[in-house]
């Protein structure tokens, strides 16, 4: 440990990644000075204990680790020093009790991320972290320091090591704007373009349909989906009608697939089962009955149990004769086809996909074109859906990295 006094990292970024590689290296007694452009750290990680912080999932590693579909392969030896146990007992250790929700994802008890984080911050202060905010760094002078930008001056430092953990591109007035991708471009290490994830998307909705349902859920429905493998994607839940087309957690599960088809092809289709727990036979049959004088509105919602939003979708889709005609009805009712035209800017999404790439690093996340550089966090090239796969990927990726700048020094020692 000694050994390693001498020396100081600069960790940019403090999210989740950033303040994880901070506690690696504090622990090794190593100098850490972590900066941050906002006047607080880990403002990202306090809004995502505002909806319930869910902070990873118990269910078993394969499929854990399957969640981060094309990148699984780079994230399981990530998550191999940090798996989601571990993360779980860390955040007893910090003093916070956990629960096990019916789904499997694991939360807070108190669902908050404000005592976790000011626990963790207090313990990095009381370890020697120097925290310096509002410090937006810039890239790299021509004598190849760090360069930030304060409010009192332009600041130029040499540090030993730097880890980056600068986040990815959603919700930029957190701190996370992607301005980065650009600055590591011109270093050779090279990034995916950064895309929304877990977002929603546009829909060209009637003005009648979005004054008069926007903000309204749609559940319980099925949706269906086929993907650019030719696979039949299918999944029940609910999701929310917005201004612009759709959100929510239906949509935020199968949104890389949908982006990627939209990517590819300019549109995705979603095929809509609006009643779930009847057969398309039992359907038809009760829109058939004879309705007498009723209307076909209150005919479908005591016979099928479809109002409201929901009757609003299948007026969207099928013209006024055909929403009379049972057989074309029905059949809208069990698959009424959704046409999505675009991702939601990137700004409003949950999480970002793209970043820099795996090969541009090594397995310790250090720049290859730039040793003594890591990066960990969302700005790395992965996806996941929500469920806690997030933060455990930020946290995990966070350790790697901050153990990658130990070993890096310790060779330089
Ligand atoms: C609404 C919402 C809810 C969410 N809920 C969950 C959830 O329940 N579970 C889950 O697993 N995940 C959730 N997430 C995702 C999770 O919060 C992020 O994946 C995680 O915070 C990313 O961590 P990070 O450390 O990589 O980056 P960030 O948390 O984005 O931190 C990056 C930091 O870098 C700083 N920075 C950026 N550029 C610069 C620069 N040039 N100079 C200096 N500093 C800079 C920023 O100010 C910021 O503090 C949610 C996200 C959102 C938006």
């Amino acid at each position: 440990m000694p050994e390693l006094q001498k020396y100081t990292v600069a960790i940019i970024g403090g999210g989740p990644a950033g303040l994880m590689a901070a506690e690696v290296l504090i622990a090794q007694g190593v100098q850490v000075d972590l900066y941050d452009a906002m006047p607080s750290v880990g403002r990202k990680f306090l809004l995502a204990g505002k909806g319930g912080m869910n902070l990873t999932h118990t269910e078993a590693e394969p499929a854990f680790v399957a969640r981060y579909g094309a990148r699984a392969e780079q994230i399981a030896p990530i998550l191999q020093d940090f798996n989601p146990e571990a993360l779980r007992a860390w955040v007893h250790e910090l003093g916070i009790p956990t629960f096990v929700g019916t789904s499997g994802r694991v939360f807070p008890t108190d669902m908050k991320a404000a005592p976790l984080l000011r626990a963790w911050l207090k313990r990095l202060r009381d370890a020697g972290v120097r925290f310096h905010m509002r410090h937006r760094w810039l890239g790299w002078d021509d004598a190849g320091q760090l360069h930030f930008s304060t409010p009192e001056q332009e600041l130029h430092i040499k540090p030993d090591a730097v880890v980056l953990a600068l986040g990815g591109a959603s919700w930029a007035r957190l701190g996370s704007d992607g301005k980065w991708l650009a600055t590591l471009e011109q270093q050779g290490i090279h990034s995916a373009p950064l895309q929304p994830a877990n977002c929603g998307f546009e829909v060209a909705w009637s003005a009648h349909f979005r004054e008069r349902y926007a903000g309204q859920p749609i559940k319980p429905v099925i949706a269906t989906y086929l993907d650019q493998q030719g696979q039949l994607q299918q999944r029940q839940g609910e999701f929310v009608i917005s201004e612009s087309g759709v959100e929510g957690s239906l949509i935020y599960a199968l949104s890389s697939a949908l982006r990627e088809q939209i990517n590819s092809t300019g549109s995705a289709t979603l095929t809509l089962d609006l009643a779930p727990g009847k057969s398309a036979e039992r359907v038809l049959e009760e829109v058939s009955y004879p309705r007498g004088s009723r209307s076909m509105a209150s005919h479908l919602q005591s016979k099928v149990g479809i109002a409201g939003v929901k009757a609003g979708l299948l007026h969207e889709y099928l013209t006024k004769e055909e929403y009379t005609q049972p057989a074309k009805l029905a059949a809208a009712i069990k698959a009424v086809p959704l046409q999505l035209l675009a991702a939601r800017p990137i700004d409003e999404a949950i999480s970002s996909a793209g970043g820099v790439l795996f090969e541009a690093l090594d397995a310790q996340l250090m720049a290859r074109s730039k040793p003594g550089v890591f990066c960990a966090g969302e700005m790395l090239d992965w996806e996941a859906p929500t469920g806690g796969y997030l933060l455990t990927a930020c946290f995990a990726s966070g350790r790697t990295a901050g153990q990658g700048a130990l070993d890096w020094l310790r060779a330089q020692a």
